[in-house]
């Protein structure tokens, strides 16, 4: 019920029944003086929350007020970072509880830079305003995409200075997920837990996320192929709007399926696989060519940690999950043509559909042409004159074929393109774009900018003028971006 005390909360504390190894019981450390400065009305109403009373309770998005059912925990867990398994748990962030939605679902709702936890090593446990306000605007431009992830209810300032490479005003996100279950969750499981903390932990997961699969015979051999399936849907949505996560290691692989912990993450300009821009990942392990094969490579470090529950047998519950690993990449191929045909308004699927598209990505990637306003100008018929492209005889030859297979489906040319219209969005939220109005908001205090453009990304599929203001190819620059810490 809401009433002026309580705006809408139903927090369960369900992770709790859990054996204690997965959490350690700590609130977040107060802060000087809070201010929202991002808030989520949509949101708030999704979760059954007033926005009206919420906005008017900015200690509640920076902890120094706690929801009166909250029992906030700092959660455990492992990953493999950058190849390298380590101890990690929440270092910055507790969760308060899980909101209990009108339609039942619960959802994390954790304050990340809420202060130090025992898995803080030697970090602060804060945030800066910058990296929580990115991450604010790249979830829901991920959510206004139509990709699964966890969201931003809000961005509370803490009225205090954390100290990087320079010194940055401090923030706190709400952050609002399905759950923060991990990869990097079961690894800790397996690693520092008995048998029966991971089967804990496993028929928590599957209580919360997959319900559907609790009777099956083999129920982890299931859970592992619904993982899978659900990541390889979530790495062929990311190939398709050209998302590059940055930091694919295993602690930042939810088991929901939905995309969390937008580190270094930005959006490619120009088609190049190899595109990379993060500044620590040298080698270029997380390029947007490699993200599938990386998503196996961390279903492979999940199904190793379930192996004693899918058969007590290593030599038995080896070659089934094995089985599921090698199935993956091509199911993330057949999700990512499914959506490649759609964004070239294809409905009747033939084999030769994937070297079609192919064609049309080496001609992109040779011309170094900007991947969105491809599809953008394919889907409109508007092609820049100036562009090397379109301007090229072998493209020319493609584009040809292409209208020859529209013209001979089963669905009208006019309706292919309105297919293509829902595939291919006309805005993203560009690089320098990012860069500009986060920088309006934290040096200059100007926050219109970011809410136009939020408010922008809230549509990215409709064509009108509000999108085509920010659709204009990008300045032809080297971007890089660091680790939000
Ligand atoms: P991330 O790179 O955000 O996935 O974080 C990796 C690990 O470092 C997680 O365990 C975080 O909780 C922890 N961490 C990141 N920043 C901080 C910080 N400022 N203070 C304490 N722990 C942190
Ligand atoms: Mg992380």
């Amino acid at each position: 019920m809401i009433t002026d005390q309580n705006p809408g909360w139903h927090l369960r504390h369900k992770y709790q029944d859990l054996p204690d190894i997965f959490y350690s019981s700590v609130g977040p450390t107060e802060v000087a003086q809070s201010k929202i400065v991002l808030f989520n009305e949509t949101l708030a109403e999704e979760l059954g929350l007033d926005d009206t009373l919420l906005r008017q309770l900015p200690d509640i998005f920076t902890g120094n007020q706690l929801p009166d059912e909250s029992k906030p925990i700092a959660q455990a867990y492992a990953g493999h970072q950058f190849a390298s398994f380590t101890m990690l748990g929440d270092g910055r962030a507790v969760l308060l509880g899980e909101q209990q939605a009108d339609d039942g679902r619960l959802y994390d709702i954790q304050l990340k830079g809420a202060g130090r936890t025992p898995y803080s090593r030697g970090g602060d446990g804060r945030a800066a305003l910058g990296p929580m306000l990115r991450e604010y605007l790249i979830s829901e431009s991920m959510h206004g995409l139509g990709v699964p992830t966890s969201r931003g209810l809000a961005v509370a300032t803490t009225g205090e200075k954390v100290y990087r490479e320079e010194v940055l005003p401090g923030a706190v996100l709400t952050r609002v997920a399905d759950s923060h279950i991990r990869v990097g969750t079961f690894q800790y499981a397996r690693q520092w837990g008995s048998k029966q903390d991971l089967q804990a932990l496993a028929d928590y997961t599957i209580d919360r996320h997959y319900p559907e699969i609790a009777e099956d015979e083999n129920k982890y051999l299931s859970f592992l192929h619904k993982v899978a399936e659900r990541q390889a849907a979530l790495i062929a949505k990311w190939q398709l709007v050209g998302f590059i996560h940055g930091v694919m290691n295993t602690d930042n692989v939810a088991i929901s399926g939905q995309t969390i912990d937008y580190g270094p993450c930005a959006f490619m300009d120009r088609y190049d696989r190899q595109t990379v821009f993060s500044s620590i990942d040298l080698e270029r392990r997380y390029a947007y060519g490699n993200q599938p094969e990386i998503g196996a490579w961390n279903m492979a470090r999940f199904a190793e940690s379930l192996l004693i529950l899918i058969d007590e047998e290593e030599e038995k519950a080896l070659p089934q999950a094995k089985e599921v690993i090698q199935n993956y990449l091509s199911l993330v191929e057949s999700y990512w043509l499914d959506g490649m045909r759609a964004k070239l308004g294809i409905v009747d699927k033939t084999d030769e559909d994937k070297v079609l598209i192919e064609r049309l990505l080496n001609l992109m990637e040779q011309h170094r042409a900007d991947f969105t306003n491809t599809f953008r100008a394919l889907t409109l018929l508007q092609f820049d004159p100036a562009s090397r492209l379109f301007q090229a005889k072998a493209f020319q030859t493609w584009f040809q074929e292409w209208q020859s297979k529209l013209a001979l489906q089963s669905m009208t040319v006019t309706e292919a393109y309105q297919l293509m219209k829902q595939h291919n969005p006309s805005v993203i939220p560009r690089n320098y774009l990012v860069e500009k109005v986060l920088d309006e908001a934290v040096s200059n205090n100007d926050y219109q900018p970011l809410y136009d453009l939020l408010a922008v990304m809230q549509n990215p599929y409709a064509y009108t003028e509000m999108q085509e203001a920010y659709a204009a190819d990008p300045p032809d620059e080297a971007y890089q971006t660091f680790c939000g810490t």
